[in-house]
């Protein structure tokens, strides 16, 4: 969170729009890269303003969506039947009143045909007690409502360290709430770039009902340059997870491509040979062996 001077040394890498979100905006403040997907960004504001965000051009800084825009984007929603999930992000979703939460969540439903909103939010870190009674209210209630699409919790933690107390009794609130909890993780140098912290970070997570879902390599935004892992490293760190954590442990390792094409999963390839009859898969404590092609 706390500026750097080398951020003020841009890579010629760096791009104001990592993702090229702004060319796939197809209503106002709403991304529709994949097709049974989109993505809302419901507000500028967030709960962190972390130096590393891949929309720091403008997360914190404006404009903010304003009613008519989310109508907008709730009548593309509307007519793209193709879309059966939306991500409300930002921003921090919760950053979001209950009162415009609930009157969102309704207007999702309207749409009739959702199986899933995901709800990002950085707040479980940041401001935990942003879980109230209240909050746990208008989850509950949108949940209650007959044919209403699924809620789930899309956290952010990066390092063991910020799973307080008051974070780990808001998941438990919301998974006991019935929002399955979801997390995600930026890969950081000099921040979690390590197997012991994510491993720890992992396996808490795990055990709080929180699952890990992303790992993500740093996105190219303006002045990271030194929050980026060297993609070799990074494999090779994510590499050294497989095997020790379980599959429930173990969050999928992804890059963002440039440019708008994608997330896509970056960890080490376990085909590392094939002949006629068989491929050679290396397994997760680095022995091969042969497996047939058919
Ligand atoms: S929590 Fe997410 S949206 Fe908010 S500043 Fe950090 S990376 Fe950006």
């Amino acid at each position: 969170m706390v500026p750097r001077g080398a951020e003020l040394a841009p890579s010629s890498w760096d791009r104001r729009d990592p993702l090229g979100e702004e060319q796939l905006e197809a209503a106002p403040f709403l991304v529709h890269r994949y097709p049974d997907r989109a993505l809302l960004l419901a507000t500028d504001r967030c709960a962190s303003y972390c130096r590393f965000c891949t929309r720091k051009r403008w997360v914190g800084q404006g404009p903010s969506p304003t009613p008519t825009d989310l109508d907008a984007a709730l009548a593309y929603l509307a007519a793209h039947h193709e879309i059966r999930e939306v991500i409300v992000s930002g921003g921090d979703a919760l950053v979001l009143a209950d009162d415009k939460l609930a009157a969102l969540l309704a207007q999702l439903r309207a749409v009739g045909r959702l199986d899933v909103v995901r709800l990002a939010t950085r707040m479980l870190a940041f401001a935990p007690t942003r879980v109230t009674a209240a909050l746990l209210g208008v989850l509950r209630a949108h949940l209650d409502v007959a044919g209403a699409p699924a809620l789930y919790l899309l956290s952010h933690f990066n390092h063991p360290r910020e799973l307080s107390a008051e974070a780990r009794a808001a998941i438990a609130a919301l998974v006991d709430a019935g929002v399955p909890v979801l997390n995600q993780t930026v890969l950081l140098r000099g921040v979690n770039d390590d197997r012991a912290v994510l491993i720890e970070l992992f396996r808490a997570l795990t055990r709080l009902r929180a699952r890990p879902y992303y790992l993500h390599q740093c996105d190219l935004a303006p002045g990271t340059e030194a929050f980026r892992v060297p993609i070799a490293d990074a494999q090779a760190l994510y590499g050294s997870l497989r095997g020790e954590l379980s599959g429930l442990s173990i969050p999928t390792f992804v890059v963002d491509v440039p440019g708008g094409l994608g997330k896509v999963a970056m960890g080490p390839s376990a085909l590392v040979g094939e002949d006629d009859d068989a491929v050679v898969l290396r397994g997760s404590r680095g022995q091969a062996a042969r497996y047939p092609k058919r």
